[in-house]
């Protein structure tokens, strides 16, 4: 596992390993409390209240080599200059630069993933308030870090201050441990004397990184490892079995019992036919490449010639679909074969030359339109209809 390197000063690398080397002084909790709930307020966090909680909460950063400014750039932050509302009758009004609250905690939570004991859980909790209704939708990278403050303080990555890259480090010089848990290893490059700091979280575990799995069954790729993936995967797969390994379904038994012709899908047809449809059409552009889905939605079609048909075999389980459309080809109306798919365990079982027939008798001299696969073409050959493959 990598570090979280950070490029510093090695003037204030140096600096930090000293300020880590000292003994805490007392620190007064409750006055930072009073700032952090100032700048959960305000929104915005000047340099002097940040200044007053590091007094606050860790002494050891009061140093002219610890520039509040510069660190907060080092580590990726902006500075923006803030206005006081104006009066109503002036046209000026003072500005001063401050870091949104986020990026604040942002500022606290690395100095304390350096080891320093500048612990902004309260100032995480405030703001989590202001973030956690519902109609909030997009986020900064900094309020990401406000939601993920709780669960991660302490279990970081390592974070690694270097004065550069690209230097090959030699073993540790030497090594401490923080009165809250942090170990700081102080490093040395064997050629220039350089020296990194390498400091551990004291909750961090090594854990194995997501793997990069193929669902046998549904063929989805996902993370294995990684919620987000794992629940994206058991959703998508519940999805997809249920046209790779179709069960019977109580509506199309019905349908079955009640309509002239129950594999027929048109603009009239009720929604699970839409459904039905829909999934296979995805089924199809998913495994050809196809660019768009060939049809309108899981609830409709609107097209007014649409005709999709579903295939069931001799237990009443749909295992594919296909659909036409009437199209032009230059200039001369006909229909088209838009796409046609079947379960891959389902294929070469003859549905589709069950229902030749009547799509020949049905449609004519019907186009089946491209991509069309190798097992199609021979069909086609096989059935002496080649020439419905081309578009003239
Ligand atoms: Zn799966």
């Amino acid at each position: 596992m990598v570090p979280m390197e950070c490029i510093l000063d090695q003037q204030l690398i140096d600096f930090f390993w000293l300020a880590l080397n000292e003994p805490i002084r007392r620190t007064r909790k409750y006055h930072a409390e009073e700032r952090f709930k100032q700048i959960a307020k305000q929104g915005w966090a000047f340099n002097s209240q940040i200044e007053d909680v590091l007094d606050y909460l860790d002494r050891r950063l009061d140093s002219h080599l610890f520039r509040i400014e510069d660190f907060a750039e080092n580590i990726g932050l902006h500075w923006t200059t803030v206005y006081d509302r104006p009066k109503a009758r002036s046209t000026f009004t003072s500005g001063t630069s401050a870091l949104t609250a986020a990026d604040a905690l942002f500022f606290f939570a690395t100095l304390e993933r350096m080891g320093f004991q500048t612990d902004a859980s309260f100032l995480a909790n405030l703001l989590l308030l202001v973030l956690k209704p519902r109609n909030r939708t997009l986020f900064t990278n900094g309020e990401l870090e406000v939601f993920w403050f709780n669960k991660f303080q302490h279990k970081q990555y390592p974070v690694s201050p270097i004065p550069g890259r690209k230097i090959w480090w030699d073993d540790t010089l030497e090594r401490i441990k923080t009165p809250n848990g942090y170990k700081v290893e102080l490093k040395q490059a064997e050629n220039d004397g350089q020296k990194m700091l390498c400091i551990t979280a004291p909750k961090y575990r090594k854990r194995p990184g997501p793997v990069e799995t193929v669902c046998a069954v549904c063929g989805m790729q996902w993370q294995k490892g990684d919620p987000d993936s794992s629940a994206g995967h058991r959703k998508e797969h519940k999805r997809r079995v249920h046209y790779l390994e179709p069960k019977p379904l109580a509506e199309f038994l019905n349908e079955k019992e009640n309509s002239p012709e129950p594999e027929l899908v048109t603009a009239m047809s009720p929604p699970w036919k839409h459904k039905e449809m829909y999934e296979r059409a995805l089924a199809f552009k998913r495994e050809f490449h196809y660019d768009f889905i060939q049809w309108e939605s899981p609830t409709h079609d609107y097209d007014p010639d649409v005709n999709g048909f579903l295939f069931a075999d001799t237990n009443n389980v749909i295992v594919g679909a296909c659909s036409f459309r009437k199209r032009t080809y230059n200039d001369k109306e006909k229909w088209g074969l838009q796409w046609i798919w079947v379960c891959p365990k389902e294929r070469r079982n003859g549905y589709l030359s069950a229902r030749w027939n009547m799509f020949r008798e049905r449609f004519g001299d019907f186009v089946v339109e491209h991509p069309v696969s190798d097992e199609m073409q021979s069909f086609l050959e096989k059935n002496g209809d080649s020439a419905l493959m081309r578009y003239d």
